[in-house]
């Protein structure tokens, strides 16, 4: 019988409990090295090794299709001796849509070699040669950005004199969900991430974006003088937390939620809104930050009529105008009716409302470098526009 390591054994029942109904074993534990997913945003489903020491790890999505088919994966192998290994990853209901991503420590990761890789033919698996050390290394889809990275956010961003850290609830496993947020006038703009849990370069691109909004910089105050902000940076912390494909643990598309708002995650940035409203307060913008097959904005179509208008079309001309190399497709698409957040803002308010997409491979120091760029040329834009109106 294969002996089960007292600590694993531990974090089987606090981990498996905690899980989607994924039916699986969660670690294995072979001659050469003991795999696991442990650690938060982790998550394999099953997990052997073949006879001949190859090992061979299947990814299950955590509720029952049809979902979105990202498969997120993101494991850590602990060698027990130096040497090679050939790994087998199979994604069941979804296609191999992230590069695996290496890490010696968890934190400072690299797309892997196209040499160690091979793309299976069928397009839903990867065949991976690794070479293991002494040390751990984790197996990641994208980088590892859970609490950690976002309690760092609130660090950094909350120590700015005018901005507030607040949690606006609780997600359905009691997670908080935070904000930040500046006090201006009557008008703001609500900027949202990570609805999806996967989608870590549209949080990368976040980020990088509201540092610049939250700037020492005569643009940045004059934009919060007049503006206030509301920022959710982390909508489905659940999902992030256990390593989900899509949805939070009530098994909703949190996306496809604003309007019913059957979920406490919706339901409480929506009473933050209704708030605002009562108090007299004007939104004028909203941005939600994703990630997909590359950089696109999705926004309303022209013949839809914002306030104010031709957001969407000057703010991007005038982006591209000073940075011609910057390499992002506008989609401007008639509301389709799908509850997602896009819709939701642009029917309720009748405001620009966008879905800021970065691609899922887009090099992580060009979404660094235009995120800025885009959040200047917002800020100046919405400060041409009339209070009046
Ligand atoms: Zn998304």
């Amino acid at each position: 019988m294969r002996r089960v390591p007292a600590y694993l054994a531990v974090l089987t029942l606090v981990v498996g409990c905690a899980g989607g109904p994924r039916p699986g074993n969660q670690f294995c534990d072979g001659r050469s090295v003991l795999v696991e997913a442990f650690f938060e945003s982790g998550h394999l489903t099953r997990c052997q090794f073949t006879a001949r020491g190859d090992l061979e790890i299947t990814i299950l999505p955590e509720s029952k299709p049809p979902i979105n088919p990202s498969p997120w994966y993101s494991f850590r192998l602990n060698p027990k001796k130096a040497g090679n290994l050939k790994l087998k990853l199979r994604f069941v209901d979804g296609y191999a849509r992230y590069w695996p991503k290496i890490s010696h420590d968890g934190h400072q990761w690299q797309a892997m070699q196209e040499t160690d890789v091979v793309l299976d033919n069928d397009g839903n698996g990867f065949s991976i040669s690794l070479t293991l050390g002494n040390g751990p290394l984790w197996i990641s889809g994208q980088e590892l950005l859970a609490s950690n990275f976002y309690n760092d956010w609130l660090m950094e961003f909350g120590a700015i004199p005018d901005v507030t850290v607040s949690t606006l609830g609780s997600s359905t496993q009691g997670r908080p969900i935070n904000a930040l947020t500046t006090v201006g006038g009557e008008e703001f703009v609500l900027l949202m991430g990570r609805q999806h849990p996967p989608e870590v370069s549209g949080a990368i691109a976040m980020q990088a974006f509201v540092r610049t909004v939250l700037d020492d910089t005569d643009l940045a105050r004059a934009f919060r003088q007049r503006f206030s902000l509301l920022i959710v940076p982390l909508v489905n912390p659940d999902g992030v937390a256990l390593g989900h494909w899509r949805h939070n643990v009530g098994g909703v598309d949190l996306n496809r939620d604003w309007g019913p708002f059957t979920q406490p995650e919706t339901r409480l940035i929506a009473r933050q809104l209704q708030q605002r409203e009562s108090a007299g307060e004007k939104i004028r913008l909203m941005l939600d930050f994703h990630s997909t097959k590359s950089n696109v904005f999705y926004t309303q179509a022209d013949e839809e009529n914002t306030m104010p208008a031709n957001f969407a079309s000057t703010w991007l001309q005038r982006t591209a105008a000073r940075e011609p190399g910057i390499d992002f497709q506008r989609i401007a698409n008639l509301n389709s009716g799908q509850a997602n957040a896009k819709n939701y803002f642009f029917t309720r308010y009748g405001i620009p409302s966008i879905t800021y997409e970065l691609g899922d491979e887009t090099d992580r120091q060009q979404i660094t470098n235009s995120a800025p760029i885009f959040a200047e040329e917002m800020m100046r834009l919405l400060l041409e526009l009339d209070p009046a109106l």
